[in-house]
């Protein structure tokens, strides 16, 4: 994706208030992100653990999107899969995020659910750039550019949701 700045990405979170975009806090090193190798930037919250967003272009314009992490349950040890990247973690690995709808559904307090991986480095897992601990992937016969539009697909499909 093209790199973002921070106006920019103050502006384009579509599943919260003004206000929530300008106060969340946005990452400080975004002058070093990989930003060629990412197909969405995403970040949890030092000031509130329980949120993480994700940030992406589509159709040129960029896309934010707020999400809460779900409360864990006690003696979740199986493991998950994230359903963008389709990266298998132990544990915490993956977990359940909430993204409030985009308008009015959102106000109503209409929410979808993502399974993601819990550091939201999809896009460095499926370059290889990153490699999961004691997690793993697939044994993939799809090239990295076939699984990079696969996990794009995913996530213009969750976006998608957003909206209905
Ligand atoms: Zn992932």
């Amino acid at each position: 994706m093209r790199s973002l700045t921070e106006q920019d990405i103050r502006n384009c979170f579509v599943n919260c208030s003004k206000g929530e975009a300008k106060r969340l806090t946005v990452p400080r090193d975004l002058g070093e992100r990989p930003w060629d190798d990412l197909d969405f930037l995403g970040w949890r919250d030092p000031g509130a653990p329980d949120r993480s967003y994700l940030v992406t272009v589509r159709d040129d314009r960029p896309v934010g999107v707020a999400l809460r992490f779900q409360t864990a349950r006690r003696g979740f040890l199986h493991r998950s899969m994230c359903s963008l990247c389709l990266t298998t973690h132990p544990g915490g690995g993956v977990t359940l995020m909430a993204a409030r709808k985009a308008g009015v559904a959102g106000r109503e307090g209409n929410s979808v659910g993502l399974y993601m991986c819990t550091d939201l480095a999809c896009s460095l897992y499926v370059r290889g750039r990153k490699v999961p601990e004691s997690g793993s992937r697939f044994e993939e016969t799809l090239t990295v550019e076939e699984q990079i539009a696969r996990t794009t697909g995913n996530l213009s499909a969750f976006l998608d949701r957003l909206y209905i």
